[in-house]
């Protein structure tokens, strides 16, 4: 277990100049799963190959707790790397490829057979032993990889989209499997997505990424519930973000003068009077008006659906509530609802969340 630190870190790629990762801080805790979420091409994968030392940085440092590793080779940092694509040798069985990284380290014979014994029961690869790669499903492929990082015994665990190759159901059971292992090894583990579902999912804390930035940094639900800009607000589920006038008092009128009560997303900023504003709300915080008792005063619109899509337990519906501007709402499937149909909405008002607009 290891406390990882990043400062002010920096990398330029010469051949495209692109600075993939600019001005970077983060400290991931001993033990924590810790995931760096953020669209393609935002520095994810640099950031972690950074931390493994297959990148130097052109500045700032990296701390394994007091150590300073920013210029150490890769093989003296005690991290290990499960790619996307797993890298497992083809020639290898599943024994020799968990094996391989025992066996270059010269360790006994018999400590080998017993460490990857144990690791291949870890991972539930039990009885595979001598299957080769291209016997194996993608799920089992992956526990394979997985073993082979761990057996190590590294201080910390890299996962670069490590499910992204997984149909959605193996993903969720991997997820699961990949969060068991880090639980029962307390191992600091720092993971890469772009997948907001599986962040949210698998970590303690996430890093919300654009641009080679860090934006936001927080537990799932702070950065769901709490985001700092616009940007964080909409990386997570399909909010709605509407825009509005702001008239004074936590009072925004959107077009055709429906007035929206507000709660600001950061305290202490202000809105001046006409001021253009951005209001985000999610789907799931939407209530149909007829169905639950008025909180309220404020905020119940009224639209017409006219797009509804069927998710299982929960429909989502579009609803119209002036022109061109459009609610989604996810509501349970039983509540019986048609396109064309008018319907009353309310829109708690401390589950708006006012930005600037710019
Ligand atoms: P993805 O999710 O698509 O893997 P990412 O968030 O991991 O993206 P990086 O792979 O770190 O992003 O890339 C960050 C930026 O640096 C991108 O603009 C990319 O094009 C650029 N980049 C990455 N690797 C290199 C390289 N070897 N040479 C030049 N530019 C690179």
């Amino acid at each position: 277990m290891v406390k990882v630190e990043l400062k002010e870190l920096k990398k330029t790629y010469e051949k495209s100049k692109v600075i993939a990762v600019d001005n970077l801080n983060l400290t991931i805790n001993e033990g924590e799963f810790f995931t760096l979420l953020g669209p393609s091409g935002c520095g994810k994968t640099t950031t972690l190959r950074l931390i493994a030392g297959f990148e130097i940085p052109d500045e700032g440092k990296i701390f394994f707790g007091d150590e300073d590793v920013t210029y150490k080779k890769p093989y003296e940092r005690g991290t290990a790397m499960v790619f996307q694509n797993y890298a497992l040798w083809p020639h290898m069985t599943v024994f020799e490829n968990v094996a391989y990284g025992l066996k270059v380290r010269k360790v006994s014979k018999e400590e080998i057979n017993k460490r990857v014994t144990e690791v291949l029961e870890l991972v539930k690869l039990k009885g595979m032993e001598k299957r080769y790669p291209n016997q194996l499903s993608g799920g089992q492929q992956q526990r394979v990889a997985l073993a082979r990082a761990l057996v190590i015994k590294p201080r910390l665990l890299l996962l670069d989209e490590p499910l992204s190759n997984l149909d959605a159901k193996l993903r969720v059971e991997m997820r699961e499997e990949i969060k068991r292992i880090q639980r029962e090894l307390k191992i600091t583990t720092i993971y890469v997505t772009h997948d907001q579902e599986e962040a949210m999912s698998i970590s303690d804390r996430l890093a919300v990424m654009n641009a080679g930035k860090v934006l936001q940094v927080g537990t799932p639900e702070e950065v769901y519930f709490s985001p700092k800009n616009i940007f964080v607000a909409s990386f997570f589920g399909k909010p709605n973000i509407i825009e509005a006038i702001y008239e004074g008092d936590d009072i925004a009128s959107l077009d055709k003068g429906t007035k929206i009560k507000i709660s600001k997303a950061e305290e202490g900023v202000t809105f001046a009077k006409g001021e253009r504003i951005r209001i985000l709300i999610r789907p799931e915080h939407i209530i149909p008006y007829e169905r639950k008792e008025k909180i309220s005063e404020f905020n119940i619109v009224k639209g017409k659906v006219v797009f509804k899509m069927f998710t299982g337990t929960m429909q989502e519906l579009k609803v119209e509530i002036g022109e061109n501007v459009f609610l989604y709402t996810l509501i349970p499937s039983d509540y019986k609802l048609e396109v064309g149909d008018t319907v009353g909405l309310q829109i708690p008002v401390e589950r708006t969340l006012a930005f600037k607009a710019d």
